[in-house]
């Protein structure tokens, strides 16, 4: 029964609001619910019309934004004033861009290589931020139409391997739509919803292994989850951000051609033609997931292609995502046969050819009875259930892809949350002063698997200032890290002595690619050899830097104690300390710290006697 609550303040009837799940696709976006009475979730279509809403928006000459279907239309007649793919510039900045080789009909402003990028149309600029607003804003507009309420709550998909930077992006988006994002959630996590894979496996005390294979239009995902007790964790994601079907039309359009004895020069100039075949290729493609031969005319041209035809272009494309699915596996410390359900997502899956593919690779029948372009959608609306407390069964778990830390002495990082670590995930450590009487103290955090900060990702820095003047290594900073379900780093420092404290939620302005995260934790393996050597060496530098320090104050205070022999000897084993620092030679500072240590242990220890008797002179124990 659906519950009624009336608002003391207006005395109207208010209805119990509706939380819906949104899938903000590269191509095609859609919103889900459950259905108030079947509880089941469906996907909103307004009468019998599709309930996906292409990704794209046109700007038309008199400042209006139209979004879907209607602005697709114009990505041919207007492409300089048509955005599609907004979703592969969240978070990225022109370098990312420029890095990735995209080709884009539209124009891309460069305005300094670390940048967000911003997208020019006339004399405005746009940020994909609010270029992904303007879809969730069409979306919220449609769902409030078809279900006649309003609608300002969303759990919205991104994917598995979207970075903090991408995470937050998605949110601000919703935020700009007006939207209260209540939860991020991964797309493959969500299909898996969509399946109901949780409730099955909480009958178990087994894990469960999940393949995601998601193959859409234009992009390649695969994620490799564990479920146990209802709780998803993203072991590894792999992928190819530049393959999908419409590589299945292109391959298609380029036999056509061949057979007709068309070049690919005159492709290229012809528009029209191109345009044309593209078009029926794509109708063939999909023709072929129900029959065997396609037959048609473009022009007095003859179009043929049989199932087997299809299967042949299509191969090599079908063995690249393989190659991801081998290295996901790999990732994640699997193999095909670990994997105990395999959840197909995106329209390319609909091919037969596809799914007769992927079962023979994990060897096993897949998934595919939910439709493959609604399933993240239906998930998340799954999701936006047990949010608004209807389904309190599931928690959603994900992981940090890179490990998050910050700088200490010598420039090293020192990790508080590893790598692959569970969001929400919390972390704390204590950190003290360098140097007497230091008033602030700086806390840079940084993303990254290497030892020295300068080969990571600074995220964020700040100063945590008004210590109280108190002797190096006397004041307790604690340094604390709070990862919230979204992914969203909340890095807080207080001194524990006095009680000042500051925090910081990191918003981190770059974004990375997943190829990018790859590359960093490629780097740290291929430097994992001299990184190891040059922490040794940093960690021996600063303590032999602090040992002279303290040395130094030591003679300072208690120069009238020493005898003369004992100041010389002191001076040449802080000397020799001095030189295997200088020399970068971390055997030689340990073999000098010891030799120092030795030197100054029998006075430290006499002036420590002559001390405690001092101060028990005159009392009686
Ligand atoms: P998505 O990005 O998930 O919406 O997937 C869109 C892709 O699925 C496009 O390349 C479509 O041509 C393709 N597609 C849609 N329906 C079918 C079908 N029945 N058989 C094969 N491919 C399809």
């Amino acid at each position: 029964m659906a519950k009624i609550a009336i608002n003391i303040a207006t005395g109207s009837l208010q209805k119990e609001e509706m939380i819906v799940g949104i899938d903000l696709g590269t191509t095609n976006s859609l919103v889900a619910i459950i259905h108030p009475e079947t509880k089941q979730p469906i996907a909103l279509r307004e009468h019998n019309s599709s309930s996906l809403v292409p990704s794209v928006i046109y700007f038309d000459e008199a400042g209006n934004v139209i979004v879907g279907e209607e602005a697709k239309k114009y990505l041919e007649i207007s492409p300089e004033r048509t955005i599609y793919s907004a979703k592969r510039l969240m978070g990225k900045t022109y370098q990312d861009i420029q890095q990735e080789g995209q080709l884009l009909a539209y124009q891309i402003i460069d305005d300094g290589t670390d940048q967000l990028v911003k997208v020019k149309m006339g004399d405005r600029f746009y940020s994909p931020v609010e270029l992904s607003s303007f879809i969730l804003a069409e979306l919220k507009q449609r769902a409030e139409h078809i279900l006649k309420t309003p609608v300002t709550k969303a759990v919205i998909t991104v994917p598995a391997y979207f970075n903090d930077a991408q995470r937050q992006a998605t949110r601000d988006a919703g935020k700009l739509a007006g939207l209260d994002v209540l939860r991020i959630i991964n797309e493959p996590t969500a299909a898996s919803l969509a399946y109901g894979l949780d409730r099955a496996n909480q009958a178990t005390t087994e894990p469960q292994l999940i393949a995601v294979y998601d193959l859409g239009g234009g992009t390649f995902d695969i994620s490799i989850l564990r479920l146990l007790d209802g709780v998803f964790e993203v072991l590894s994601t792999n992928g190819n951000t530049f393959l999908g079907g419409d590589d299945f039309d292109r391959a298609i359009v380029a036999h056509w051609a061949q057979a007709a004895n068309i070049s690919l020069q005159e492709l290229s100039r012809n528009s029209l033609l191109a345009q044309g075949l593209r078009v029926k290729a794509e109708a063939a493609k999909i023709y072929l997931s129900g029959a065997d031969v396609f037959e048609d005319k473009l022009n007095d041209l003859s179009l043929v292609l049989t199932k087997k035809e299809l299967e042949t272009l299509i191969e090599p494309l079908i063995a690249k995502t393989m190659v991801c699915c081998k290295q996901a596996l790999k990732d994640a410390g699997l193999s095909a046969s670990d994997i105990q359900t395999v959840v197909m997502v995106g329209g390319s899956t609909r091919t037969p050819f596809v799914k007769h593919r992927v079962s023979d690779f994990f060897g096993k029948l897949v998934h595919d009875a939910v439709n493959p372009d609604e399933v993240v959608a239906l998930g998340a609306a799954i999701q936006a259930d047990v949010l608004a407390g209807h389904n309190k069964d599931i928690l959603l778990l994900d992981i940090t892809p890179l490990s998050l830390g910050i700088e200490t002495a010598g420039g090293l990082m020192d990790v508080l949350i590893p790598r692959n670590a569970k969001i929400p995930s919390k972390a704390s450590r204590q950190y003290t002063t360098q140097v007497d009487g230091q008033g602030s103290m700086r806390i840079s955090v940084f993303q990254g698997e290497r030892d020295l900060v300068k080969d990571n990702r600074k995220l964020a820095e700040f100063n945590l200032i008004n210590i109280p003047g108190m002797p190096a290594g006397l004041p307790k900073v604690e340094v604390g890290f709070l990862i919230n379900a979204d992914g969203i780093l909340m890095v807080s420092a207080k001194e524990l002595r006095s009680g000042i404290e500051q925090s910081i939620e990191v918003k981190p302005q770059l974004g990375l690619s997943d190829d990018q995260v790859e590359k960093m934790l490629l780097d740290s393996i291929t430097h994992a050899k001299e990184d190891i050597a040059l922490r040794a060496l940093t960690e021996a530098r600063t303590e032999g830097e602090q040992l002279l320090q303290s040395t130094e104050r030591f003679l300072q205070k208690n120069a009238s104690v020493l005898t003369k022999e004992e100041m010389l000897q002191t001076a040449a084993a802080m000397q020799a300390l001095q030189m295997a620092i200088t020399l970068d030679n971390k055997d030689l500072i340990h073999e000098k710290i010891e030799a120092l240590n030795d030197v100054s242990r029998p006075y430290a220890e006499r002036i420590m006697d002559e001390a405690i008797a001092g101060a028990m002179k005159g009392k009686k124990i």
